[in-house]
């Protein structure tokens, strides 16, 4: 490790130049810079740079070929002062160690930032799943739940689902540690297919919360929706279920993309009738529209910018090119430290990922707390708890934006560590 990751926790550490930024270096980033603002107990702070435990597991599956393949999986567990760890697992062959610890780091303020009772965890296979069919999928992730029946469960630690998993995968997953356990627990996971204990509206939510954010973002900037452009990077459940909302409530969606390249129509898209990377795969580029690059679409000159593709996307090199006046977070990560620092100085409001996709893991746990009552709420009910959550975070959060004069990714931070911090000097330090 670098003598740049022990730093104290109350030096707000500023990057010169920008070099390749792995999520744990962002998360400890955040961290230390949120602290600072804090008149926190640095014992404390420095727990919060460590993960609790991260578990690495090997993975053999029988190949349809006969042969036998080994992968790595991992489940990084933050934090769980609040409540069991929370967090997905992702298949992606960029997986690695620290990015699971990094992402769980996030997913511990996510949790913090919209009052859950939940820790923070992430884990992931080194997979491309496109490389592997149905059957090959389904014995890996039997195999991962296998391997991980010890540190996961109801009361310990909940996966859902995350790049390159669904609600399929989660089936399998409770499937494999219900079996192993003798009892039917869907408790374990979240992100299931409703018939199996899944909650309505939990594909929907990450990109719903999104949208509401982006709607009270427009609103505080003092913006007409009925008047608002916006640009959309990536089209799965995220982006598109944004983009849908969006353009529902009045906006015009200028443009959205996926992997191959954005669609582009400056008198706006009928978002509904452009099939989602689910629905159709990569066919955002196929709609007659002109078509423009993913890069061209981060820097359209819209009022509202929501990338919610992948991690890393706005650098310091396209930092001083993106046009929009908002950016909302769609996907974790978008934005590296030092383009946070440029948009800053810019005078552009950066809506976080914390605060933005938090709605993903707040109908996660309302999907838990069907599950461990046996319950089952409707579509409706799920959609009024979760306007409701994420109206009282916004607000939260806007509150130490405005007293502390602080950027909303500060301020959704220092939201999420004060209640983090609190409650680790209310249980201390034990054994
Ligand atoms: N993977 C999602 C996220 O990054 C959801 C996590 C969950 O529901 O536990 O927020």
């Amino acid at each position: 490790m670098s003598s740049k990751e022990h730093a104290a926790p109350d030096e707000t550490q500023s990057i010169p130049e920008e070099e390749p930024e792995t999520p744990l270096e962002t998360a400890r980033r955040q961290l230390d810079s949120a602290a600072s603002e804090l008149d926190l107990d640095p014992n404390i702070v420095e727990r919060l740079r460590h993960p609790s435990k991260v578990t690495q597991v090997t993975i053999p599956i029988e190949r349809e070929n006969g042969e036998l393949e080994t992968f790595t999986g991992f489940r990084a567990q933050h934090d769980s002062v609040r409540g069991p760890f929370k967090g997905g697992i992702r298949y992606h062959p960029d997986v690695d160690a620290e990015e699971c610890i990094g992402l769980a780091m996030w997913m511990t303020w996510k949790c913090a930032v919209v009052n859950l009772p939940f820790g923070g965890a992430k884990g992931g296979v080194v997979v491309n799943p496109k490389d592997l069919t149905e059957d090959e999928r389904e014995q890996l992730t039997r195999r991962f739940a296998q391997e991980l029946r010890d540190v996961v469960g109801e009361n310990r630690d909940i996966p859902a689902p995350d790049m390159g998993t669904d609600a399929q995968t989660m089936a399998w997953f409770m499937d494999a540690y219900s079996m192993q356990r003798g009892e039917t627990s869907p408790g374990v996971v979240t992100g299931k297919p409703p018939v199996v204990g899944g909650s309505y509206g939990r594909e929907e939510s990450p990109g719903r919360s999104a949208a509401i954010i982006a709607r009270e973002a427009i609103d505080y900037c003092g913006k007409d929706i009925e008047e608002t452009t916006v640009a959309v990077q990536g089209y799965g459940s995220v982006g598109a279920n944004a983009a849908r909302l969006l353009d529902e409530w009045g906006a015009r969606v200028v443009a959205v993309s996926d992997v191959n390249g954005a669609a582009y129509n400056p008198a706006g898209l009928v978002t509904h009738e452009i099939p989602t990377h689910v629905e159709e795969p990569e066919a955002v580029t196929r709609q007659g529209e002109e078509t423009i690059s993913n890069e061209e679409l981060l820097e359209l000159d819209v009022d509202v910018l929501i990338p919610a593709a992948v991690g890393n996307v706005i650098t310091e090199a396209n930092a001083h090119d993106v046009q929009a006046d908002i950016v909302v977070e769609g996907a974790n990560g978008p934005t590296t430290t030092r383009a946070d620092e440029i948009l800053a100085e810019r005078g552009v409001t950066v809506i976080p990922d914390i605060l933005a996709n938090a709605g993903g893991v707040t109908v996660s746990y309302f999907e838990w707390l069907q599950d461990i009552n046996r319950q089952e709420w409707s579509l409706e009910r799920v959609r009024e708890e979760l306007e409701e959550k994420m109206l009282t975070a916004w607000d939260e959060v806007r509150e130490e934006v405005e007293a502390r004069d602080i950027t909303w990714r500060r301020a959704a931070y220092v939201v999420a560590l004060q209640r983090v911090a609190e409650s680790h000097e209310h249980r201390g330090l034990w054994p």
